[in-house]
């Protein structure tokens, strides 16, 4: 008897930091778990990195044509806006790519914003899964946060009190989304439907794993606690990170890197779309060429506004302006014997993975959080946008591996700051509990031994197969 495989099909939002750890998830179903895969992106320039990315997939990548959003947004929409838009104007070009296949998905995942393509599910028969491509402590806040009576929020948003979540740590005001204090605005409405609809799917994937998350996970899968409102059974599936691929990865700062002794360079990067603003940008200059430590610094012009603002239009494709005129003048002569200043893009899974790097300055996006932790790096908390905030407070407070730079403004807070995680004790203990953390991270991967991801996957795969096999019974007339 032929045995037919499950099918998933993936869409991913636009940029980098969904579209890796899309890809991942399909390279496991597909690698570990005998699924066919077919993974849906919007179509960028092909020389930007997201096309070379996904042109080394090996994977059966589909790309759909971006819709042209112009007269549905405004300019200054936020970028949570502009996603869902956009992936609402995808659907009916998903929907002809699924009518036109032959072996119709058993499974349609979905990212973040790719919310309005469950509708899909009935008409094609598909089980349905919303891939958290962030954590469980967002996914906890945000099943929960819009449950709230206006009061209760208030006494967050308004009173700025700690948002309680049951079984987690509060959430401090500071650290609140930037949706939760625009209630009346179309970002809180955008960003909360989305929310809501993950639990109206088959089941919750989170790039997460027990070591990493123990509150929030516990939580969220136990019916008295944050299980009540995920409704759902949530799987911790990760670190699902991009692989680590140095022996092809041809790049100038891994030359500069081969040069520099173990532990010994500070990396800093903002991700694939965040930028500081001018004076921001001056101030770690000078910070960082006092601290006299070692340094590679991906980046990007200050964007005085919105620090996301680089994000959709962020291909990182890897400017040839090596005269960042941004910075104070002198500065790259000044470390050139310590530091090395690369523009706008750096092949960041290689640099985290070699032996020199010893710290990470990073904005806390979770892929690149994720990046720091399986290669066991300390990190400095400098979150800009998003859920950045809150996962800062899980670095720093919840496990001990990361400071947070909220306060450092000054040239000589951050000096002081990159001296702490380079050269203090202080990051030698952050150093040590994270490596403890990156050894359970692979034990969560690993097929031997029961690890959580894999367990996760496995529970998945075989609600895929009994659905199949239902199906196939149906149509046997069973
Ligand atoms: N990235 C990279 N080189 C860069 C900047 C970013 O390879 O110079 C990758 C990084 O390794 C991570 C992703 O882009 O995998 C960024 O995702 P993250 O969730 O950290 O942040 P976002 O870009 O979504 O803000």
């Amino acid at each position: 008897m032929q045995i037919t495989k499950p099918h998933a099909a993936l869409l991913s939002s636009p940029g980098m930091g969904h579209i890796i750890p899309v890809i991942e998830l399909a390279k496991r179903l597909s690698a570990n778990h005998g699924f066919r895969v077919t993974v849906f992106v919007l179509e960028t320039d092909g020389t930007s990195a997201q096309s070379k990315f996904l042109n080394s997939t090996g994977l059966d990548v589909v790309n759909l044509p971006s819709p042209d959003i112009s007269e549905l947004v405004d300019p200054a929409d936020h970028v949570v806006t502009k996603i869902g838009v956009i992936m609402r104007e995808t659907v009916p070009a998903l929907r002809s790519k699924i009518a036109a296949m032959t072996q119709k998905p058993t499974a349609l995942i979905v990212d973040l914003f790719g919310t309005d393509a469950l509708r899909l599910a009935s008409e094609f028969k598909m089980l349905t899964y919303a891939f958290i491509t962030s954590n469980a402590r967002f996914l906890g806040v945000t099943i929960y946060y819009p449950t709230l009576e206006k009061d209760v929020k208030e006494e967050h948003t308004v009173q700025r009190k700690p948002l309680e979540i049951p079984g987690c740590e509060p959430v401090r005001f500071e650290d609140t989304l930037d949706a939760y204090l625009v209630p009346d605005e179309p970002l809180y409405r955008d960003f909360v439907r989305h929310c809501l609809a993950y639990p109206k799917t088959d089941g919750i994937l989170v790039n997460t794993w027990d070591e990493m998350e123990p509150k929030s996970l516990k939580s969220l899968q136990d019916p008295k606690l944050l299980g009540r409102f995920a409704r759902v059974p949530v799987y911790p599936i990760g670190p699902l990170c991009r692989p680590v691929e140095s022996s092809k990865t041809v790049h100038p700062v891994l030359d500069w890197l081969n040069q520099q002794p173990d532990e010994s360079v500070l990396y800093i990067s903002f991700g694939s779309g965040g930028s500081l603003t001018a004076k921001l940008l001056t101030e770690l200059a000078w910070g960082l060429e006092q601290s006299q430590q070692r340094f590679v610094w991906v980046v990007r012009p200050p964007i005085d506004g919105s620090s996301c603002s680089a994000y959709l239009s962020a291909n990182g494709g890897g400017t040839k302006d090596s005269t960042p005129e941004y910075l104070p003048e002198g500065f790259v002569t000044r470390t050139s014997d310590r530091g090395l200043v690369v523009p706008s893009w750096a092949p960041q899974a290689e640099v985290l993975a070699h032996r020199a790097v010893g710290g990470f300055l990073t904005h806390c996006g979770w892929n690149s959080t994720l990046e720091g932790v399986v290669n066991g790096v300390p990190m400095i908390a400098w979150p800009l946008f998003a859920e950045q905030n809150m996962n800062a407070a899980l670095l720093s407070d919840e496990l001990g591996i990361a400071v947070r730079a909220e306060e450092a403004n000054t040239r000589s807070e951050i000096e002081a700051i990159v001296r702490k995680v380079m050269a203090e004790e202080e990051g030698e203990e952050m150093r040590r509990k994270v490596k403890k953390l990156r050894d359970n991270a692979e034990m969560s991967l690993s097929s031997e031994g029961g690890g959580s991801a894999h367990e996760s996957l496995c529970r998945v795969t075989e609600e895929c197969q009994r659905f199949l096999g239902r199906d196939r019974d149906l149509a046997r007339g069973a």
